[in-house]
């Protein structure tokens, strides 16, 4: 039992017991995941069945790799663990179970555009102000009753909803929400918050069927617990009521969905469902360098809501964390570049060792034209996947509309694509008839002469001719030969590949590389079931971080999605006031801790060295703003930073103008490697302590003559104010250590 080794004490207590409930709230990095993996395998070794075992995890990706790893240890009989998403093991559930929710097994899963689509539709039918009642926001009003297992029923009769709703004028949204229970309903397709909702009405109404799977799943486990909403709670302290073999593992300091629901009152809870919990403790980091995790650690103190922890490490000081000032955002993308070259010569590091952090999806264009500029590969994490892509999913709505007739957004997407004289106003007509009659959509385009007449008739019926078609060759065919066909045959290969510009070709090669993807799983001897049907599952339940990397690329995503994983390098782009923290965000004292633990999860993905970047001046809703730096950074604390003002023409060689502020604060090349004997020889540990009602005060508010007090270099008095570009400079003579110019955008400074 080698892996038993590689644990240190609480880590391997953790692993081996398995009797009871138990809670493991620990620091970044500390070996969460490993312990959740060797637990699995521990079971499994101890004569465990793994179909008893229920693993559930942020990614299917993560889920694969801790299969990957238990597999090393137990053998194949790792696959047949119950491990992955909450969203695909309950759908899997849901599809084994659905007669029984009066769906049929092959259900489409809407995805958000879908979702919104149907609403958009729902709007339009009930004559309602789209300005007022726009899609995102009415779904996210729905998706947020799911998540807190209120159904569209209780909701009509919800006076604090009703409430809410009338005060920001929009009282229809508890009838939206019916008609969008019933148009999904009708279509055979649940959205992904259905997925876990109809999960708990499944348990709630058929005990005998919760019972079935309490039985079976005699173990329980979840990873990134912090992340949880109500929904996903009460369906996994349902499961586990039997045995209470339940084990739960996350980090409140990483907690960063609220805004989707997750609530860390779960936390909280837990100890109260389960009063004989066992709670596990882990605070050795084993991923980061020291520098990194203490200059984590000195921002999330910032943070009044917290249990208490104290995350420390064995590893190395490593490199001061490198902080990038520039003029413009294409500055800083270019000067990312540059960084990231630089840094791959001197240390040889890999592509795929580096990643680039944003708070926002948009921002991610600067830097990939940087990076193209500088020849290296990257690819993006989340924003438009593979499968997002228009013929990507004009495609899949093909086969999935073959498979599943009732599906309505299906439907919508392929009637008149590739153009068949189908126009919007008879699209409409049928979904008028198939409401009326209380039909489904394919009830009416499969009969429509029954309907209507004309050109109109024989256009539909040639389609709806060409699916019953396409449905036969499913039936008979394997999925890669079925897909092929109804690729040819819709047309669609056809109108891609006679639109010769560059776009043209390219969506053409993404139509090919699905049909890829299709033959590689209908040839997958791990796969049980090689189905179309079973295809489709698959890719409508894919997470934006799943798709593998065969070419060694740099990562760039946004934090929200960097959760669980790590890199050698981590670059935080864009820390600016209103970017990161976000505008949106800044409502109140709650929310700006959650971006506060954002920044947390952004800064403990790094292992060897971070970089943060901030521009002066950037590009946002198609204007040129002015920008401030984050109050994040100036958080810090200054002992692990070495902050580096690089100005415009950095690509020249004159060595970047370093401002004054900043070569006394952290330009200390010569650091010792262990932080502690760099502490003693120059720093005082006491005073770069940040002192608990420390607060980075506003530079606006500052004056000459005021007494101010500096994390590091204690208190003093200020001389004089400067602005220099759009940098506010105060000078202070302090009095212990003389007189400094400290940027204000920096340096802590507390009036006293
Ligand atoms: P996060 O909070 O980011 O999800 P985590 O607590 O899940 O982190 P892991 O990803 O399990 O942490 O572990 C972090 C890194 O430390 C991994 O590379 C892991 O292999 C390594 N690690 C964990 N425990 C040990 C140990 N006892 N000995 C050596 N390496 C370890
Ligand atoms: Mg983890």
């Amino acid at each position: 039992m080698d892996y038993l080794e590689s644990l240190n004490e609480p880590q391997r207590e953790a692993v081996v017991y398995n009797d009871g409930p138990m809670m493991i709230i620990a620091g970044a990095g500390s070996g969460k995941t490993r312990v959740l993996t060797y637990k699995i395998a521990y079971l499994m070794e101890q004569g465990v069945e793994p179909f008893n075992i229920l693993s559930l995890t942020f990614t299917n990706k993560a889920a694969r790799e801790m299969r990957e790893r238990i597999e090393e240890v137990v053998g194949s009989d790792a696959k047949n663990l119950w491990m992955g998403t909450f969203h695909s093991i309950f759908a899997r559930i849901l599809r084994f179970e659905a007669d029984k929710m009066g769906y049929q097994s092959n259900f489409t899963i809407y995805d958000t555009e879908d979702s919104k689509s149907v609403i958009k539709g729902i709007v339009k039918d009930m004559n309602l102000d789209d300005k007022l009642y726009k899609p995102n926001s009415v779904l996210s009003r729905i998706s947020s009753a799911k998540n807190n297992l209120i159904s569209w029923r209780m909701y009509e009769n919800n006076n604090e909803l009703r409430i809410e709703d009338e005060a920001s004028g929009r009282h229809k949204i508890s009838e939206i929400y019916k008609e969008y229970a019933i148009r999904c309903f009708k279509a055979n397709a649940m959205d992904f918050d259905d997925l876990l909702f109809n999960t708990n009405v499944l348990f709630h109404k058929f005990p005998d069927v919760l019972n079935k799977y309490q039985d079976k799943f005699r173990y329980v486990m979840i990873d990134e617990f912090q992340d949880t909403n109500i929904s996903q709670y009460v369906i996994t302290k349902k499961l586990a009521a039997r045995f209470q073999n339940i084990c739960v593992v996350g980090d409140d300091a990483q907690s960063i969905y609220a805004f989707r629901g997750a609530n860390i009152q779960n936390i909280l809870n837990f100890e109260k469902d389960y009063p004989d919990l066992k709670v596990v403790k882990l605070e050795q980091n084993y991923r980061s360098s020291q520098n990194i995790v203490e200059a984590a650690n000195s921002i999330i103190r910032f943070n009044q809501h917290q249990l208490p922890k104290n995350v420390w490490t064995q590893n190395d000081a490593g490199a001061l964390i490198e902080i990038f000032k520039t003029a413009t955002d294409n500055e800083e993308a270019k000067i990312v570049a540059s960084s990231i070259f630089e840094e791959k010569m001197t240390h040889g590091l890999r592509n795929s060792d580096i990643a680039i952090l944003y708070r926002t999806n948009s921002q991610s264009r600067a830097i990939e034209e940087a990076l193209r500029r500088t020849n290296i590969k990257y690819k993006i994490v989340g924003g438009l996947s593979f499968y997002s892509r228009k013929e990507i999913k004009d495609m899949v709505a093909y086969l999935r509309f073959v498979m599943n007739p009732a599906d309505e957004e299906a439907f919508k997407r392929i009637i008149n694509y590739p153009k068949r004289g189908i126009g919007l106003t008879t699209v409409n007509k049928l979904r008028v008839i198939a409401n009326e009659n209380n039909l489904k959509i394919w009830d009416v385009v499969s009969n429509i002469r029954r309907f209507i007449s004309g050109r109109a008739a024989t256009s539909i019926e040639q389609f709806a001719d060409m699916i019953k078609a396409f449905q036969f060759t499913v039936e008979q065919k394997d999925a890669f030969e079925a897909a092929s066909l109804i690729a040819k045959n819709s047309g669609m290969l056809r109108e891609l590949y006679d639109d010769k510009t560059v776009e043209g070709k390219v969506r053409y090669e993404n139509l090919q590389e699905l049909l890829n993807a299709i033959k590689a799983f209908s040839e997958d001897p791990e796969k049980e079931d090689k189905s179309l049907d079973s295809f489709l599952q698959e890719v409508s339940l894919i997470t934006s971080t799943d798709q593998d990397a065969d070419e060694d690329t740099i990562t760039l995503m946004t934090i929200h999605m960097s959760k669980g994983l790590e890199f050698d390098h981590v670059y935080i782009v864009g820390m600016e006031e209103n970017l990161f923290p976000s505008q949106m965000m800044l409502e109140s004292r709650a929310d700006l801790e959650e971006e506060r633990r954002l920044f947390y999860v952004a800064m403990t993905r790094a292992k060897k060295k971070l970089f943060l970047s901030f521009a002066l001046q950037r590009y946002r809703f198609g204007k040129l703003i002015m920008c401030e730096p984050s109050r994040f950074l100036g958080e810090i604390d200054r002992t692990f930073i070495n902050a580096r003002g690089v100005v415009s023409s950095s690509f020249s060689n004159e060595p970047p103008r370093v401002p004054s502020g900043f070569t006394k604060v952290g330009s200390n090349n010569n650091q010792p490697t262990n932080l502690n004997q760099r502490r003693t020889s120059g720093f005082n540990k006491k005073t770069t302590q940040v002192p608990d009602n420390f607060v980075a005060c506003d530079p606006n508010d500052l004056k000459e003559g005021m007494r101010v007090m500096h994390v590091k270099f204690g208190e003093g008095i200020i001389t004089k104010m400067e602005i220099d570009g759009a940098d506010k400079r105060a000078k202070v003579r302090f009095d212990r250590e003389g007189e400094k110019t400290l940027i204000l955008a920096f340096a802590k400074l507390m009036i006293l």
